[in-house]
């Protein structure tokens, strides 16, 4: 294997088992069950992907997937050729595609967003929708006596409340350096560990991670079933690549429990050592122990200055309003208290504005209403403004957005700082070594589209449409020449027209023989 059930990932929770395809795509992929097919789909994201639902109440997701077996391939190709899109996504009902334990049904690969050969193999329960680690499935067929190994420990004094060395920021430590840590007041820990296993070279997630104070457990995380819903409160639980042993208040996470009055939160209120104890376990029951100690010791406490500009509360409705800026963040949307260091940088030859909300990135659960309002008008046509996220080193971030008397409007899921910009520039399309195309039957081209994204395209040969795809991972359009479809071995007309998502387009227009 090379990935495993709740991995942390930069924005989600890993939902299945990521197998390793000995670098190489076409492997043929076996049914492990009698079932059938329920949904098929190609997607930019995950590829060629297979729904499998099985009799014994569990559904199956393969992902990134070379391709499918008759009769499935020529029904998602037919699908393409009349719909004219290259995304597919057919329910075929309960009767059409059965299958049995060991039938082939497509075969491995690499296509959409993966970074090599594997097969992803996602399993929820077919009732309840809900992710489950498929890996009880499989675990006679795997070794691993290799127990998770803990690589720090962060702690997080909450505003106002508690300090940790006399300081009220995250601070984190090797275990090795783990000697003399002093607190007071209402503190959090947070863990780093990854699991091993033996004969792969692969980190896995940690199944269960239990945390003790004083003898008493204080918090426990059991990675065993998560909803789509619930994936991306990775953002609520994880600090980089730390898990908290503790919930925020809008985290719903049901995979994580505390056992005490404050979520998991630790008061340190008298002069004395705490004895904190970790004990990690993967699924084989190999287990890792960690201790350590906090000496309480009474500190004042210095309180954040919440007569500044924002303090955004958990569980109520947000909103900010100021010149050329208005945002509205629901309810539901943060999942804990903050205080924004609000800051606007203005340049009077710019677009707008940039405005930070917060230095450090804040993620949101449900989307918020983002409003900028445009100060110069560059461009006539409003469509070519769109709202950027800027990232720390400057770098910036499609956002989308739509103007309305003045304004720009769009949905963001994270506060951050962001601006409005302009693209004007189409994409540009090159073909890449067309003298080959009818030797390898693939038509490819390049697509360079730095300022937005693609939103678009369009292929045909000699004026009639045909699928071509796009690869994600290195920004080519693909079609793979179909002999019955496309004449071999004669001169054709081919057209790209590509698209970006400021509706800038981009053609190219040639002659090949295929
Ligand atoms: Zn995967």
């Amino acid at each position: 294997m090379s990935g495993n059930f709740g991995e942390l990932r930069t924005n989600h929770l890993h939902s299945g088992l990521d197998f390793r395809t000995q670098g190489v795509s076409g492997k043929k992929l076996l049914s492990i069950g009698d079932g059938y097919i329920s949904r098929i789909l190609i997607t930019h994201g995950s590829g060629h992907m297979l729904h499998v639902r099985y009799n014994n109440g569990y559904t199956a997701i393969y992902r990134h997937l070379s391709g499918f077996v008759s009769p499935i391939a020529e029904r998602a190709e037919n699908y393409q050729y009349e719909n004219e899109t290259w995304e597919v996504s057919i329910i075929p009902d309960s009767t059409e595609y059965l299958v049995h334990a060991g039938q082939q049904i497509a075969w491995s690969g690499n296509t959409g967003y993966s970074f090599g050969p594997h097969l992803h193999m996602d399993l929820f329960e077919t009732e309840s929708g809900d992710y489950v680690d498929a890996l009880p499935f499989y675990k006679h067929l795997i070794k691993d006596t290799r127990a998770p190994v803990i690589q720090g420990i962060m702690f997080f004094p909450q505003p106002g409340q508690g300090v940790v060395n006399g300081r009220e920021n995250r601070q984190t430590f090797i275990p090795a350096q783990m000697k003399s840590v002093e607190a007071w007041g209402v503190i959090g820990v947070g863990i780093k560990a990854n699991d091993y296993m033996d004969e792969t070279n692969g980190r896995f997630g940690v199944y269960i991670v239990s945390l003790s104070v004083g003898g008493k457990e204080v918090f426990r995380s059991v990675v065993d079933r998560f909803s789509a819903n619930e994936s991306r409160m990775i953002y609520s639980w994880t600090q980089n690549t730390y898990m908290k042993s503790f919930i925020e208040p809008g985290n719903k996470l049901r995979m994580l429990q505390a056992f005490n009055d404050k979520n998991g939160l630790i008061t340190i209120d008298e002069e004395r050592n705490y004895q904190f104890n970790y004990v990690l376990k993967d699924l084989y029951g190999n287990t890792s122990k960690y201790q350590f100690v906090v000496r309480g010791k009474p500190r004042s406490i210095v309180q954040p200055d919440y007569t500044g500009k924002y303090y955004l509360k958990q569980g109520k409705v947000n909103s900010i309003s100021e010149p050329g800026l208005e945002l509205h963040i629901p309810k539901e949307s943060l999942y804990d208290n903050v205080l924004l260091n609000y800051n606007v940088r203005i340049d009077s030859g710019a677009i707008a504005n940039t405005y930070q909300l917060n230095n450090e990135l804040i993620p949101l659960h449900t989307y918020a209403d983002l409003y900028i309002g445009v100060r110069n008008n560059i461009v006539t046509d409003t469509t070519k403004y769109y709202i950027a996220r800027i990232g720390k080193n400057g770098q910036t971030a499609f956002l989308g957005g739509t103007y309305d008397n003045g304004f720009i409007k769009t949905r963001v899921r994270e506060l951050s700082s962001f601006t409005v910009q302009a693209d004007t520039i189409s994409p540009k399309i090159t073909a890449v070594n067309p003298g080959q195309w009818r030797n390898t039957g693939n038509v490819i081209f390049k697509i360079e589209e730095k300022e937005t994204d693609i939103s678009s395209y369009r292929g045909t040969i000699d004026g009639k449409y045909v699928p071509f795809g796009l690869e994600i991972m290195t920004n080519r359009i693909i079609y793979r020449v179909n002999p019955l479809k496309v004449k071999k071995r004669t001169g054709h007309t081919i057209q790209l027209v590509v698209t970006d998502k400021c509706g800038n387009q981009g053609t190219i227009t040639m002659d090949a023989v295929l």
